[in-house]
């Protein structure tokens, strides 16, 4: 093992930014062409929030949380970009994302952090397919270089793909998919479309995965890599972060001035990517391992979700409760605007408590000992937080009233023929100020009922995969047949009457069987809710 990193070697937030400078990539906004990313206004509510990530990794109490040993490098790294290799891993990754999506409402790093274990489980896999060891070698090799200079990887798995019932090689324009052009000895050239990718234009790298299960048609879609942002042939056109620069007088967007996320369009145009940065291209069989690298990456990313949207519950906990007093009540005498907040509180920690015990619940990769979460309880988790979201913004206006989305804008704040009127008729709680009252409506207006409310709507809806992909993980993994053999011995069915099994207890063929408990079905015996998984845990509650 090597020594531990000094602190130093960990970048903070302005050393993040300086390092954008050392990238020239080709980025769209508005509808223009961005010169320089480090310095386009567009782009700060966004840079903003990842350099948070970066001070909070430097910061000595939150050094538990934010950074972690990468155990095959004995080197400390950002907790972001780390290998989980236990539960108590995956819990201080949920803590780590819930604290840095408090303070920046979405803090987007984690997707590098989901990326990395899925392309570390599916690496390992293709090996073990292969009987090699070579895919596991490109990977750590990688994976040392990205952890050393501390970098940010966008994702870049959702594909543009065209006519949805369609598979990519049915497609009438080919690149509604990224796809392998040409393969030779020195690495691959790759084109099509990335619709969607967080912080595209203000990350170091992105990371090409593929978006579904691929079959051997569809082969050269199969591709996985690392491009940098600068990459020749590679176009990103992107919206703002949050509501930057000129939306700034309307004054409603109080947080999301200061922090938000870019999207960008991910054009790759006939793009070269050396060997050393292919984790799989689809060729030699390795298109079938795309389905589990989607359902490792889905399953990481869905507990980090977990995590930032129990951040998001944070702030409108906070706010909701301070305007119930701003408006001149305490909840707790005042019953059904506690039931209001009780059940906002009873959302946020329901769904956060999924991704605890998904953690608890994770098990090692077999291949390769990289920790994944449980994937019923991350589907859960996730499902709910995308459905649930619409009652946290109701309850959030609830409690609120009408003035959140009526409220003169703060240009009234400073008018002396309207300001010392306002103040003082539109004070409530005769302590709390008129400008904390309004303050406080104008953070709930951003959070729930201006722009940025419907975006976190949407994120939370169909970030991470559509609820339909969620409910069929769910069904995929529950062991729905564990529940029917309970019931079944109950009922005393396929029972001799002398007491031993009469029929064959678990028929492969019988559907409603086939999904089982761990642990039960076979001679390895995982584990089964109610052994002792927890030992020995080192995770810290911090939120
Ligand atoms: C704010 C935000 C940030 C995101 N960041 C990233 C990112 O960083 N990287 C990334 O790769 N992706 C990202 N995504 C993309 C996200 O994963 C997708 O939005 C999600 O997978 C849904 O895909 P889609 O948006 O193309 O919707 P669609 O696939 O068009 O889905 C629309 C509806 O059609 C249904 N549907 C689609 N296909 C089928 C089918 N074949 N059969 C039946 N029903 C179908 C869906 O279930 C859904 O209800 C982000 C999304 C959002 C909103």
């Amino acid at each position: 093992m090597n020594a531990p990193l000094p602190a130093a070697a960990l970048m903070s937030g302005a050393d993040y930014r300086e390092s954008l400078r050392r990238y020239r990539p080709t980025v769209f906004v508005d509808g223009r062409r961005v010169d320089s990313v480090a310095d386009e206004p567009a782009f700060q509510p966004g840079i903003n929030a990842i350099a948070l990530t970066y001070d909070h990794a430097l910061k000595k109490e939150y050094e538990p949380l934010m950074t972690a040993v990468q155990h095959t490098s004995g080197k400390r790294v950002n907790r972001l970009s780390h290998l989980n290799t236990g539960a108590g891993d995956l819990l201080n990754k949920l803590e780590a994302v819930r604290l840095v999506c408090q303070e920046t409402g979405c803090a987007q790093r984690y997707l590098t952090h989901d990326a990395l274990n899925a392309i570390g489980q599916v690496s390992a896999r293709i090996d073990d397919a292969r009987g090699s060891t070579e895919h596991t070698a490109r990977f750590h090799e990688y994976l040392h270089r990205v952890q050393d200079q501390d970098l940010t990887l966008g994702v870049a798995m959702t594909d543009a793909k065209g006519d949805r019932s369609r598979r990519p090689h049915e497609q009438a324009n080919i690149d509604s998919y990224l796809h392998v052009v040409e393969r030779n000895a020195r690495g691959i050239v790759i084109s099509g479309t990335k619709a969607i990718v967080t912080g595209a234009p203000y990350v170091h790298e992105l990371l090409v995965m593929p978006c579904r299960n691929m079959g051997k048609e569809d082969a050269d879609f199969a591709v996985c890599c690392a491009v940098p942002l600068d990459a020749p042939g590679l176009t990103i056109v992107a919206r703002p972060a949050g509501r930057p620069g000129e939306k700034l007088e309307h004054g409603d967007a109080l947080f999301s001035r200061k922090y938000g996320q870019s999207t960008g369009v991910c054009m790759f145009d006939k793009v070269f990517v050396p060997w050393e940065r292919v984790f799989y291209a689809g060729d030699n069989g390795t298109w079938e391992h795309s389905g589990h690298l989607t359902y490792s990456y889905a399953t990481h990313h869905r507990h980090s979700c977990i995590g930032a949207r129990a951040g998001f519950g944070d702030l409108l906990i906070g706010a909701g409760a301070l305007m119930c007093e701003a408006n001149g009540f305490d909840p707790g005498k005042e019953s059904h605007l506690r039931e209001q907040m009780v059940e906002l509180i009873t959302i946020t920690e329901s769904f956060f408590a999924c991704g605890v015990a998904a953690s608890v619940y994770g098990k090692a990769d077999e291949h390769c000992g990289i920790f994944m979460p449980d994937p019923v309880f991350s589907n859960i988790g996730k499902l709910l937080l995308a459905t649930k979201i619409y009652d946290m913004h109701r309850i959030a206006h609830y409690v609120s009233g009408g003035l959140i989305v009526t409220l003169p804008g703060p240009d009234e704040d400073h008018n002396p023929e309207t300001a010392a009127r306002l103040s003082d008729v539109l004070r409530a709680n005769p302590a709390i100020p008129y400008e904390q009252r309004i303050e406080t409506a104008r953070f709930i207006e951003d959070l729930t009922a201006g722009y940025q409310g419907g975006w976190y709507s949407v994120i939370s809806l169909h970030g991470g995969g559509s609820p339909a992909a969620m409910k069929q993980e769910i069904w995929r993994n529950y062991p729905v047949g564990s529940k029917v053999e309970l019931v079944e011995r109950i009922l005393e069915r396929g029972i001799g009457s002398d007491g031993s099994p009469a029929a064959a207890p678990h028929d492969p063929g019988r559907a409603i069987t086939r999904n089982r408990q761990p642990g039960k079905c076979c001679d390895t015996g995982c584990t089964t809710p109610g052994q002792p998984v927890m030992v020995d845990l080192p995770a810290t509650r911090r939120t």
